[in-house]
C-alpha cells in the first residue's frame, strides 16, 4: 500500500491524499484509479495464510505491527473498502476508522459496541430521527437507556442530563450532533470531554464521547482533534454528496474501532464494494464541493435574511461577534455547513406555498447532494419528536430546512424570491 503522508518536511493535506492514499497501482496492472474488486471472498496463498488470517481477524492472535490484516470474505473486508476507511481516517486524523452500508448502521454498531445492559447513552437534541428511534424506541429493548438535553442550553444541560441519567445507570456514551440539524447550534465537543472524564460506564471504562459529524464534516470540523473519541457519518450526505448512495463510518483510536468492527461484521452491516468504489471518487472532489456549497449557501442566507417574509435565518455565519456561540464556531469549526434553516411569516400552509412552488429546490429530505434539496422538519425530518418538545428545540411549523448544492447561487436565490412572492 502507498501511504504517502509527507513531501520532505511538507505534511500533505487531505485533499491531496484523496488521489493517492492507500492505493499502490503496481499492485493492479498500473491502473491509475483503484479498480472495482467486485468479490465476496479471497483466495489464501496457503492453509497456513488462512489460519493465520482468522486468528488475527477474530482477535485471537494480535496482528503483528508490520503486518496489514489480511484479505478473507467481504463482510469482513474488500480493497475498496480498506483505501476508502484510510482515506476517511487521513479526513478526520484518526488512527483508524471503518464504514458501513449506512449512517444509521454505524451509529447502531457504535453505541451497542460501547454500551451494555444498564448504561445510558446522553444525546443532544435536535438530533437524527432514526437516531432518535434507535435510542427511544430499540435500545431500551436491550436494556440500554437514553437521557436527551438540548443543544441550546449547553454544557448546564449536559450536567442535568448526567444527573438525571445517574438514576437510570452509569453513562457509557455522550452522542452529539454539532452543528445540530436543522437549527445549526453549536455544542462544544471540548468541554463535553471534560465532563465525560468524570464519569464511567458499567464495565468501569470513562463514558465515550461520539459526535455525528454530518452536516459539517470532515471539511469544516475534526472532532477528534477536539476531544471526541468517535466521529461518524452518514455518508450519504456530504462526503458522498451526489445522492446516489447511502453509507456510513465511523473513526477513532484503534482499539475502540476494532472494537465497533466486531459489531458490524457479525451484524451484517459492511459497506458493498461498489459504494466503496464511488465514494472514492466522491472524496477526490468533497473539499471543493463543500467549499462551493458553503459559499453558495452564505449568498442564499444573505438573501434570505433580508427577505420581508422571512422572519429568522439559523446560519451559524450570522452568530454574533462577541457571543459565546462565535467564539465556540471560531474555535471547533473552519466553515459553515450549507444546510440550514429559516423561518416565515406564517405557519404550514404558507410553509407549504414555499416549498410546493420550488422550482430549482427540490422538496425531498437528505441533504448535502450537488443538488439544493428543501423540506419541512416540523412535518417530515422532524415529525416523530413530540410537538412539545418540537417546540422546545426550535423545530416550529413555520421552519423550513434548505441543503444547498451546486447550482448557481442566483438561480437558487431567483428559485426562492418567486417562491416567497406567493405568501
Ligand atoms: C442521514 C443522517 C443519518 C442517518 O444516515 P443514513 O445514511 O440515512 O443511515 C444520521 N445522522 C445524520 C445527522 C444524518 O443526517
Amino acid at each position: 500500500m502507498s501511504k504517502l503522508t509527507h513531501i520532505g518536511n511538507k505534511k500533505l493535506s487531505p485533499e491531496t491524499q484523496m488521489m493517492h492514499y492507500g492505493y499502490n497501482p503496481m499492485l493492479s496492472e498500473g491502473a491509475v484509479k483503484c479498480p472495482q474488486f467486485q468479490t465476496s471472498t479471497f483466495v489464501f496463498e496457503s492453509a497456513q495464510q488462512g489460519k493465520d488470517l482468522f486468528n488475527y481477524a477474530s482477535g485471537r492472535v494480535p496482528l503483528p505491527d508490520d503486518l496489514e490484516p489480511g484479505l478473507i470474505y467481504s463482510r469482513f473486508n474488500n480493497p475498496v473498502l480498506e483505501i476508502l476507511e484510510g482515506r476517511i481516517a487521513v479526513w478526520d486524523e484518526a488512527e483508524d476508522c471503518m464504514v458501513t452500508n449506512c449512517g444509521m448502521s454505524a451509529l447502531s454498531s457504535t453505541l451497542m459496541a460501547l454500551s451494555q445492559p444498564g448504561d445510558v447513552v446522553i444525546y443532544s437534541e435536535p438530533i437524527y430521527g432514526g437516531t432518535d428511534t434507535l435510542l427511544n424506541a430499540i435500545l431500551p429493548k436491550m436494556n440500554i437507556q437514553s437521557v436527551g438535553f438540548i443543544a441550546q442550553d449547553g454544557i448546564e444541560g449536559l450536567e442535568a442530563a448526567v444527573a438525571k441519567a445517574r438514576d437510570l445507570g452509569t453513562v457509557s456514551v455522550i452522542l452529539l450532533e454539532t452543528p445540530d440539524n436543522p437549527t445549526n447550534h453549536l455544542i462544544d465537543i471540548a468541554a463535553c470531554r471534560k465532563v465525560a472524564e468524570t464519569l464511567t460506564n458499567a464495565a468501569g471504562e470513562r463514558t465515550k464521547i461520539v459526535v455525528d459529524n454530518t452536516m459539517g464534516g470532515p471539511v469544516f470540523q475534526t472532532p477528534l482533534r477536539h476531544g471526541a473519541d468517535v466521529c461518524l457519518y452518514s455518508l450519504t450526505k456530504y462526503i458522498g454528496g451526489h445522492s446516489d448512495l447511502v453509507g456510513g463510518s465511523c473513526s477513532g483510536n484503534k482499539a475502540l474501532i476494532t472494537q465497533i468492527r466486531g459489531f458490524r461484521n457479525i451484524f451484517g452491516t459492511n459497506m458493498d464494494p461498489q459504494t466503496a468504489w464511488l465514494l472514492l471518487r466522491s472524496l477526490e472532489t468533497l473539499k471543493i464541493r463543500m467549499e462551493a456549497e458553503s459559499r453558495s449557501a452564505a449568498q442564499v442566507a444573505r438573501f434570505l435574511n433580508r427577505h420581508p417574509k422571512v422572519t429568522q435565518v439559523h446560519y451559524a455565519g450570522f452568530l454574533e461577534e462577541g457571543s459565546q456561540q462565535h467564539a465556540l464556531y471560531k474555535k471547533q469549526c473552519q466553515g459553515c455547513s450549507s444546510t440550514f434553516s429559516f423561518e416565515i411569516a406564517g405557519g404550514e400552509p404558507e410553509a407549504f406555498q414555499v416549498l410546493d412552488a420550488t422550482r430549482i429546490c427540490q422538496l425531498a429530505v437528505s441533504l448535502g447532494g450537488t443538488e439544493t434539496l428543501i423540506q419541512h422538519p416540523a412535518s417530515m425530518t422532524h415529525s416523530s419528536v413530540l410537538a412539545e418538545r418540537r417546540a422546545q428545540i426550535g423545530i416550529t411549523d413555520s421552519l423550513i430546512r434548505i441543503s444547498v448544492g451546486l447550482e448557481d447561487p442566483e438561480d437558487i436565490i431567483a428559485d426562492l424570491e418567486q417562491a416567497l412572492s406567493l405568501i
